[in-house]
């Protein structure tokens, strides 16, 4: 077999090689943001949609605001709809 062919034989198997490690890392990523995003339950960090002892999820540091100051949003660590005066045992405050 001549010199090239071999060459062009092994440059196929490393970039097939690259791409299906590329793709399983994108995998793994796709995973992780998906468990992220999941977060945990309501029910497991006694989320209630009151604040509790002065603290509101609106200054926890894990909140992420909806489209106004009293719209629902999100949170970084629980799950579903967060309401901006609600609160769990995860409350941080933010960073001042
Ligand atoms: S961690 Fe708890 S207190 Fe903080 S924003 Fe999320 S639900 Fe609210």
């Amino acid at each position: 077999m001549p010199e090239d062919r071999k060459f062009d034989g092994r440059r196929a198997v490393l970039k097939k090689a690259a791409g299906i490690s590329a793709a399983i890392a994108a995998a793994g990523m796709i995973a992780i943001r998906a468990a992220e995003a999941a977060g945990v339950s309501k029910a497991s960090v006694h989320y209630q949609d009151k604040p509790k002892g002065g603290h509101q999820c609106s200054g926890c540091a894990l909140f992420v605001p909806g489209s106004s100051a009293t719209a629902n949003g999100t949170c970084k660590a629980v799950a579903g709809s967060i309401s901006p005066h609600g609160w769990c045992m995860l409350w941080t405050a933010k960073a001042a």
